[in-house]
């Protein structure tokens, strides 16, 4: 196929070329990389269609929040996503008791209040149903069941090539350019797993968090979570109240916090002493009075790190655990406390105390961590090691040369909204000293 019949077929077939080129008078990539290199110009089996707009990898609600920004600025982007809908890890990754772990204050996304009837930590049910209404509002509708398998600077032709495949479809790429890159595939992309001697020969089931959905299917069984972070809390609290019988693997030191503290969420006390406070003195007042409402949770097998909450939070991104009730089931003895594990085997597990129990089903609270790495190359921005941006926050939203960062900031949701409100104010400025702006609809 030529390049004009291919561009043609396109124009026939491609709803994305559709909406960039016939409705926004776009150049076909071909015609665009003449006028710079004699070079650029593309092979004839390559498809590659040039954006105009910013291109965001990942429609959770850091890529959502970019583009609504970018929108009410009169920039049209184009979003693609591994999954087949917008939040899919609030969609397709968590369980069912979740809510919001923060108030609500602390979680909207900019240009969009949450609605007024709306609880103070609304359940995942209601934030997918506000995103929902969100991309709605900004007519935001992303590209799915595309994975980005790698994006890389053409110095060439001064774009971001962006190539991915249709999911489950090896082998099949389709490539993309445009000035912008906007890296929102988030904190949580690929599910960590720890090697664990035995496990996979364990007798019994063995999942993810990612797959736990509730704890009825475990009645009347004995289940081991491993990890104590907030999920790993959640999931055993869920375990308990559907008659199983859970026992819950503290790895490391933990900081748990009631989520309530004298008639205020812990974290909006703590958000409005440190206006005030330097944060070892937060720190000491948290510390004090979790103390009082939880007493001292070493004796119980979960001993706190010699840092306090938040300064182990700026320092790490460790987040403390915001109690929700999980803590009392581990007094009363519903839920056992164990340390790491040694091994496995059959459906024994012997912990590191030289204990033992049998188990029916292994729960892996185990955490994610950030895919940026395996697909963008470029190591300026973002670091090999943990796939999070290198400068410390709020610093780390924008690299070289069109790059960008949104929701990687380990301030949740928070971190998104300022990340989105930069980014957009940023590509904006661009356009305006270019003359492009205001009356350019990309
Ligand atoms: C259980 C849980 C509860 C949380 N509760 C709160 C809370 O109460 N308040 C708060 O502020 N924060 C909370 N967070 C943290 C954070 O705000 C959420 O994880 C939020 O979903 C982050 O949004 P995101 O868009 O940055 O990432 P994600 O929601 O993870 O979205 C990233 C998207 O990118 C897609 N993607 C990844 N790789 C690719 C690729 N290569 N190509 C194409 N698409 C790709 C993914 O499929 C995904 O849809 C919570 C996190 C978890 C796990």
């Amino acid at each position: 196929m030529d390049h004009w019949s291919e561009s043609e077929g396109k124009r026939a077939h491609d709803p994305i070329f559709q909406t960039y080129f016939s409705q926004n008078c776009g150049q076909h990539v071909e015609d665009f990389c003449k006028g710079r290199s004699a070079d650029a110009a593309v092979t004839p089996s390559q498809r590659c269609t040039l954006v105009p707009g910013p291109i965001i990898v990942g429609a959770g609600p850091s890529g959502l929040a970019v583009a609504a920004c970018l929108k009410e600025k009169g920039v049209d982007s184009l979003i693609f996503e591994r999954s087949n809908c917008i939040a899919s890890l609030w969609q397709l990754k968590t369980y069912d008791r979740l809510s919001l772990h923060l108030p609500r204050q602390f979680c909207e996304l900019p240009l969009m209040p949450f609605p007024a009837d709306y609880p103070i930590y609304p359940s995942k049910k209601e934030f997918v149903a506000y995103l929902e209404k969100y991309a709605a509002r900004f007519g935001i509708c992303p590209t799915y069941n595309h994975t980005v398998v790698c994006a890389e600077y053409d110095v060439k032709r001064l774009l971001w090539r962006v190539r991915m495949q249709a999911t489950g479809r090896i082998g099949e790429e389709v490539e993309y350019m445009s000035r912008w890159l906007v890296v929102a595939t988030g904190e949580n992309a690929e599910v960590v797993q720890p090697e664990i001697g035995g496990l996979k020969e364990f007798k019994g089931t063995v999942m993810h968090t990612s797959a736990y959905k509730t704890g009825r299917v475990f009645a009347g069984k004995r289940v081991l979570v491993v990890g104590c972070g907030n999920s790993g809390m959640e999931v055993c609290l869920d375990l308990c109240n559907n008659n199983a019988h859970p026992h819950i693997v503290v790895r490391d030191t933990v900081h748990i916090l009631p989520r309530e503290m004298l008639g205020h969420s812990t974290f909006g006390l703590s958000m409005w002493l440190l206006k005030w406070l330097p944060v070892h003195v937060v720190d000491l007042f948290l510390l004090l009075v979790a103390r009082a409402m939880l007493g001292d949770t070493a004796r119980l097998g979960l001993k706190r790190p010699t840092v306090g909450p938040l300064e182990l939070k700026s320092l790490s991104g460790k987040t403390p655990v915001l109690d929700v009730g999980t803590f009392a089931k581990i007094r009363s003895g519903d839920i056992k406390v164990h340390p790491d594990i040694k091994r496995i085997s059959g459906r024994q597990v012997e912990f590191l105390d030289t204990s033992s129990e049998d188990f029916d089903a292994i729960v892996l609270a185990t955490g994610y961590r950030s895919n940026v790495p395996f697909w963008l190359k470029d190591r300026e921005l973002f670091s090999e090691k943990d796939g999070l941006p290198r400068k410390a926050f709020p610093n780390g939203w924008k690299g070289e040369r069109g790059l960008y960062s949104a929701g990687l900031t380990r301030r949740g949701l928070m971190g998104t909204s300022l990340d989105a409100r930069r980014i957009a104010h940023d590509v904006e400025q661009q356009l305006r000293a270019e003359g492009k702006y205001p009356g350019v609809l990309l």
